[in-house]
């Protein structure tokens, strides 16, 4: 069964194809680009709506093809904002806000709360749909944030965000680094036995 990935996210695509042996496709390579409205109230929610929509699209395409669908809902909450951007992290400076519109806007709300460094956690949520069932799991990656960006490795807010146990930013360190830590690779250890199951069927 093929497996697609119901996401357009270059810097996303290009980690899980990392973390994955099997080979995973981009929704996009199938169907073409689509907006897919998040409207939940969860990563969770938002990582189902997205796999639900290409699912059922891919269905209507190729009725005869079974396909399991993965999709990914992160973010990065901090404490200190009451856990925001949160699920709001993708257009957390705006609907159509670049990755590094967010990042300085996150620096900014740092700044203007006059501290240097602070607590902070992401969150990936994936989701699996597939003709058997759907499935949701959770991973994590906690750390802090910094008042500023430093490197260019990585994505979104990698740049000011260092892992717990380290002393440079994701921005910084080496990309193979965060595969082993990151949210997204727990989550995925968590999903990888789910797709074996449903590989299986
Ligand atoms: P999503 O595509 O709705 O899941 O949006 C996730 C957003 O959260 C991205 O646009 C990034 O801003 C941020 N994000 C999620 N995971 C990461 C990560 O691993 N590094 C940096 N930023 C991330």
């Amino acid at each position: 069964m093929k497996i697609v990935l119901a996401t357009g996210n270059r810097g996303k695509v290009r980690e899980f194809q990392q973390m994955c042996q099997d080979e995973v496709v981009p929704f996009s390579d199938l169907l073409g680009e689509m907006e897919i409205v998040e409207d939940g109230e969860s990563f969770a929610q938002n990582a189902l709506i997205k796999a639900r929509t290409i699912h059922e699209k891919l269905q209507q395409h190729c009725p005869r093809s079974p396909y399991i669908v993965i999709s990914d809902d992160s973010g990065i909450s901090l404490p200190l904002l009451g856990g925001a951007p949160g699920i709001y992290s993708a257009r957390y400076a705006g609907e159509q806000a670049s990755d590094k519109e967010n990042l300085y806007k996150l620096i900014d709300a740092l700044k203007a709360k006059g501290v240097q460094h602070t607590p902070a956690y992401y969150t990936a949520a994936i989701a699996i749909v597939s003709p058997y069932g759907e499935y949701v799991v959770h991973g994590w990656m906690h750390g802090e944030v910094i008042d500023e960006a430093r490197g260019e490795k990585g994505f979104g807010y990698d740049p000011m965000f260092i892992p717990e146990g380290f002393e440079q930013t994701l921005g910084e360190l080496d990309e193979d680094i965060k595969s082993e830590l990151s949210h997204r690779s727990k989550a995925l250890a968590l999903a990888k036995p789910i797709i074996k199951m449903l590989q299986k069927k």
